[in-house]
C-alpha cells in the first residue's frame, strides 16, 4: 500500500542528513508550470528547482531526446569524444561567445575550475603561486571548499575555515572598494552579473564596465558566475551580454541541463592557451552523454521556443505586476530585478509570507532572509503572472 505523505517524511527525515528544512511536501510529478504533490495538490511553481527548469516541466521533445539517448549510451569518459559532448560545447560557444568548455556536474564545480584556471594563468605568467582572488560580500557560488571560500556569506564558511586562502572581499556595485583590494598579487575577480542568493542585486552598467577596464589595464581575469542568472533568465542568454562587457572566464550551470545535472566554466583563448592544459583538471562523469544531451537539446528549444522574446515580454509584465504590489503592501520595501529574476524585500523575514503562498498553492522562495525570489520556468505566461499576485496578495 501507498504511504501517505507523513510517513514518507519521516522516512526521509530518518534517512537524510538534516542539510535542509524542508516544506512538508512530497513531489510526484510536474507539468508545465506545475508540480504535484503525491496526494494530487497542484502547486503553481515560481521556484524552477532553483533557477533550473526552464523549459517547464515535462517537456516533451526534451524527455524524448534524454530517453533516447540513454538506450544508446549514458556514460563514456573523457578519455574518449562523443557526439553529444561537441555539439553541446559547439552550442555553448555560439550562445556565449566563449571560446573553450569544460563541461563539470554542478554549479560549485564550474566555479572550482574557474578558480584553478585563474590561478593557473597567473602562475604560468608569473612563475610563483599565491595569488589573490577578489569576491564580493554577500555572493553566493557554491558550497565546494573552493567556491565557499570566494562566497561572501561568512555564516556559510565560518565552521570550515581554513579554506583556500587569499580570498579579498570587496562590496558589489562599488568599484572603488574593490579597487581598494588590488595589489600585485591580485590574479582574478569574482562576482555574479546579478547577485542571486545575496538579494536579486544586478550589477550596475557602471561597476562592470569599471572593473572590466581595470582587469584590462593590470591583468587580471574577470570571472562572472552566471549560474543562475544566466541560460535566458534575463532576456539575454548570459546576463553580461547587456552590458557590452565580456567576462575571462565564465560559469555556467542550473538551467543549462534544465535538470540533469551539468554545469560548465567557458573561457575565451587566450586564458586557454596559458592555463589549463592536459592534466591540471578533469572529471569522471562531467560532459557525459547523457549530460551534454540534455545541454545540447536546451539549447536548441531555447531557439524553436523563441524563450528569450518571451522572457523579454514576460519579464516585463512580472515587473509591472510586481511593482504594483509593491504599491499595495506597505511591508514591501523595494523591488529589484531583470527579466524572470526579481525579487521583493520585506521589512520583515518573508518565512510566513511563503509559507501561506505554498498552503494555497504557489511555489516561492526566499533569498536572504527578507526577500521574496522569483525566478519561474521561463515557459511562464502573464496568465500565470496574474495568478501568482492574486495569491500573493492574500498572503502579506
Ligand atoms: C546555485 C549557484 C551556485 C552553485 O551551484 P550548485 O549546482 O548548487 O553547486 C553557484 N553560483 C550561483 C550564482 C548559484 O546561484
Amino acid at each position: 500500500m501507498d504511504m501517505n505523505m507523513k510517513e514518507y517524511i519521516d522516512e526521509a527525515e530518518a534517512a537524510l542528513l538534516h542539510t535542509y528544512n524542508r516544506y512538508q511536501i512530497v513531489w510526484d510529478r510536474g507539468d508545465g508550470m506545475y508540480l504535484y504533490d503525491i496526494e494530487g495538490k497542484k502547486y503553481l511553481d515560481f521556484v524552477a528547482g532553483i533557477a533550473v527548469f526552464a523549459l517547464g516541466y515535462n517537456h516533451k521533445a526534451y524527455n524524448d531526446a534524454l530517453k533516447a539517448q540513454i538506450d544508446k549510451v549514458i556514460h563514456t569518459s573523457n578519455y574518449y569524444y562523443n557526439i553529444p559532448a561537441i555539439e553541446a560545447a559547439k552550442k555553448m560557444k555560439k550562445i556565449s561567445g566563449m571560446d573553450r568548455v569544460f563541461f563539470t556536474n554542478s554549479g560549485a564545480e564550474a566555479v572550482e575550475g574557474a578558480i584553478k584556471a585563474a590561478r593557473k594563468y597567473a602562475f604560468l605568467r608569473d612563475g610563483h603561486t599565491d595569488h589573490e582572488i577578489i569576491a564580493m560580500n554577500h555572493s553566493f557560488h557554491g558550497r565546494t571548499m573552493g567556491a565557499l571560500a570566494v562566497t561572501g556569506n561568512p555564516h556559510y564558511r565560518e565552521a570550515f575555515e581554513p579554506l583556500i586562502g587569499n580570498i579579498k572581499f570587496a562590496d558589489f556595485n562599488d568599484f572603488e572598494s574593490v579597487k581598494a583590494q588590488v595589489t600585485d598579487k591580485t590574479c582574478a575577480i569574482i562576482f555574479e552579473t546579478i547577485q542571486g542568493e545575496g538579494g536579486i542585486y544586478p550589477a550596475t552598467e557602471e561597476f562592470m564596465k569599471n572593473i572590466r577596464a581595470l582587469c584590462d589595464e593590470k591583468d587580471i581575469l574577470l570571472i562572472l558566475d552566471e549560474i543562475q542568472c544566466g541560460m535566458g533568465r534575463t532576456g539575454m542568454m548570459y546576463a553580461w551580454q547587456r552590458y557590452g562587457v565580456k567576462p575571462d572566464i565564465m560559469t555556467t550551470a542550473k538551467a543549462v541541463g534544465c535538470g540533469i545535472p551539468v554545469g560548465a566554466f567557458l573561457m575565451t583563448e587566450n586564458v586557454a592557451k596559458q592555463s589549463l592544459t592536459s592534466g591540471d583538471h578533469g572529471t569522471t562523469y562531467g560532459g557525459n552523454p547523457l549530460a551534454c544531451t540534455a545541454v545540447s537539446k536546451v539549447i536548441d528549444l531555447f531557439e524553436e521556443m523563441d524563450l528569450l522574446k518571451t522572457v523579454e515580454e514576460t519579464g516585463a509584465y512580472l515587473y509591472e505586476k510586481l511593482e504594483e504590489i509593491t504599491a499595495r503592501h506597505d511591508c514591501v520595501k523595494a523591488h529589484r530585478g531583470v527579466g524572470l529574476m526579481q525579487g521583493l524585500e520585506c521589512d520583515c523575514p518573508v518565512g510566513d509570507i511563503i509559507n501561506r503562498a505554498v498552503e494555497k498553492g504557489l511555489l516561492l522562495i526566499n533569498a536572504g532572509t527578507n526577500i521574496i525570489r522569483f525566478i519561474p520556468p521561463l515557459i511562464v505566461s502573464k496568465q500565470d503572472i496574474d495568478d501568482m499576485t492574486a495569491i500573493l496578495d492574500t498572503c502579506f
